[in-house]
């Protein structure tokens, strides 16, 4: 499974006590440092020339820098692996290389083919090389906008440790406050449905003044 970190957390050095391949407890403990893939688009400027791909590719590249990762033994191992056959791969290339040419007539015509098959095998031994780095060996890679260290194929007690590092899920809103009020008019007690009702007027007692309203 793939396990998100936030760039910050990974920055300030909160990560798991395992190493993300094995699950292993670390027995080391790296600066390491992840970088975000070439978008596939900046691969058209190869068409105008390996320099201006190579300066947007870096431009556009984010880097995140772990002052601490964990690595564990077979960690280390795997690492040293990488690190063997890469540099023996440009080994084999450099020495067959000079070899050959030492070996071969000057105006051979299969040359331009044997140098191609060197080339390919100089950039492959580069390549398994570079895998050799901490940020591959965690296959940690950061997202495109930087925000995010992805790490692939994590073990799942790495998993289980990056979970609980992350702070949970927003608190909902306090339930003891009382609902915000309905948007909309405010609403009033109805009107009285009419004038107060009086009984019938009733006749005047001789002498009485007209009117009862008591002042
Ligand atoms: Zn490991």
């Amino acid at each position: 499974m793939t396990v998100d970190l936030p760039a910050q957390a990974v920055t300030a050095g909160a990560v798991p006590e395992v190493c993300a391949r094995h699950g292993q407890p670390a027995t080391r403990r790296r600066k390491t440092v992840f970088r975000s893939y070439t978008p596939k688009w900046v691969y058209v400027l190869l068409l105008f020339g390996v320099l201006p791909f190579a300066i947007v590719a870096a431009v556009l590249q984010k880097r995140v820098k772990a002052p601490t990762w964990p690595f564990c033994a077979d960690c280390g191992r795997l690492r040293t692996r990488r690190l063997f056959i890469g540099v023996g791969l440009v080994v084999l290339a450099v020495v067959g290389a000079v070899a050959l040419s030492a070996l071969m007539a000057p105006n051979d015509s299969t040359a331009g083919s044997i140098v191609l098959v060197f080339v390919l095998l100089l950039i492959a031994g580069l390549g398994v090389a570079s895998t050799a780095a901490n940020g591959p060996i965690a296959s940690g890679y950061v997202s495109n906008d930087g925000s995010t260290v992805h790490v692939r194929r994590a073990h799942d007690r790495f998993a289980e440790q990056v979970a609980a590092l992350q702070p949970g899920p927003v608190p909902q809103p306090h339930q003891a406050y009382p609902p915000y009020p309905q948007a909309g008019p405010p609403q009033y007690p109805p009107y009285p449905p009419a004038a107060p009702q009086y009984g019938p007027a009733t006749q005047a007692w001789p002498g009485q003044a007209q009117g009862d309203q008591p002042r």
